[in-house]
């Protein structure tokens, strides 16, 4: 490293920048790091003044870096906006239960309200008890699809116009990665944006240091002395990430401009006409943003609260052909018990899964056939599914 500050000719360099090489002071440092977020922010018109924004807060280096920040920026830039922290407890004892501690001093160090939402509330589920029941595999799937639709509740709750997350560079062009191994042309073209479009049914994320490298806001934390919580989860084996972050670790010991190299490709990646991309609806059990008739969430606690967690993991012909496959047992098992349990029916009865239409219905109310059978207030129908789960498009 120089012995002087490449920006201020003065001071002691404390850190040479990944993105551009340069030795750079604390002073220095403080200056670019949150100048270039205040460029981001701006740049791609994140925020509008008097809006209410939420910072999804984990009590993590990143989270509790954009909570700095933006307090920073907000007061010094004058954006006029109203800072809530907005908090998820997925129940993972010895971790979460310890991060939100972190996060309620950050409540009093910054002055921002705060409001805690958990999984337990939400769905009746903690990881704890979720990870008791799959193991420690794809945990995380659960976790990440219950984290988005809970911070988006929260959101609601605190009627907010945008939620505002940590996720950095480094997350995004992993995920730029990730997607492009996965052939995932959807989530490819979401990943990379700055802010999720103006939808009326979904309140509008923005990632604000989209463009901030992980070790800028490690060093930031730290020579700012931040209170942050840096334990990793106890669940965490989330091995596909790993492997792409791994390999762009790699690739940035090499080239530090690897990490935005990857974010640009990402960003530059043009979907072929005629490629089928999902269109977004409301679920119809819980009304949240979805792009199936039953959004991701209520397949996956359908899944859990059946004792069938493996019922929304997978590919979408593996997961049809696995909720076919269910059907079919549990079909066989109640006509294997009707046979075992009951006394012959005469020839004349409905069998029990016709279900009689109402024009069939005698005057009294009953089909006719024999004595208890049909009647308007006795369905035939035995299965108390409400939604038919083989005719969702995953
Ligand atoms: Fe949830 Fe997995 Fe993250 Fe742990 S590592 S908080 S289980 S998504
Ligand atoms: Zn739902």
């Amino acid at each position: 490293m120089s012995k002087l500050c490449t920006i201020c000719k003065d001071g002691r360099p404390v850190i040479k920048r990944p993105k551009t090489g340069d030795a750079v002071c604390k002073k220095c440092f403080y200056w670019a790091f949150e100048t270039e977020i205040h460029h981001t922010i701006v740049t791609g018109n994140l925020f509008k003044r008097g809006e209410k924004v939420a910072i999804g807060a984990s009590g993590g280096k990143d989270s509790t870096v954009l909570a700095h920040v933006m307090k920073v920026l907000n007061e010094r830039f004058d954006y006029g906006l109203d800072l809530y922290l907005l908090s998820i407890d997925e129940g993972i004892t010895g971790y979460r239960d310890d991060s939100l501690e972190t996060v309620k001093r950050n409540q009093q160090q910054y002055d921002l309200p705060l409001k805690i939402l958990s999984y337990e509330d939400l769905y009746g589920w903690t990881m704890d008890a979720i990870v008791k029941q799959i193991g420690l595999k794809n945990n995380c799937t659960f976790c990440g699809v219950f984290r988005r639709q809970a911070l988006d509740r929260g959101a609601m709750i605190l009627k907010v116009d945008k939620i505002a997350t940590g996720h950095n560079a480094d997350d995004i062009a992993e995920t730029v990665i990730m997607n492009v191994l996965r052939g995932d042309i959807a989530r490819l073209r979401r990943c990379t944006a700055i802010k999720t479009a103006d939808d009326p049914s979904g309140i509008p994320r923005v990632k604000p240091f989209k463009y901030t490298y992980e070790k800028e806001i490690v060093a930031y934390a730290y020579f700012k002395k931040l209170d942050y919580f840096s334990t990793e989860c106890i669940y965490s084996p989330n091995a596909y990430r790993g492997h792409a972050r791994t390999y762009l670790k790699d690739l940035e010991a090499i080239r530090p401009r690897a990490i935005i190299d990857v974010i640009h490709s990402g960003e530059s990646m043009s979907v072929r006409e005629g490629v089928k991309l999902p269109t977004q609806t409301k679920c119809e059990r819980c009304g949240y943003i979805s792009s199936n008739a039953v959004c991701k969430a209520c397949v996956l606690l359908e899944g859990l609260n059946k004792g069938l967690p493996k019922l929304g993991i997978g590919k979408t012909s593996k997961v049809k052909q696995r909720l076919k496959q269910n059907k079919m047992e549990e079909s066989k098992a109640i006509a294997d018990i009707d046979s075992s349990t009951k006394t012959p029916q005469p020839e004349n009865y409905c069998s029990p899964n016709a279900k009689e239409s109402e024009s069939s219905l005698n005057e009294t109310g009953t089909c006719g056939k024999a004595e208890g059978c049909c009647s308007k207030e006795k369905d035939c129908e035995k299965s108390d599914e409400k939604i038919d789960l083989n005719n969702l498009d995953f």
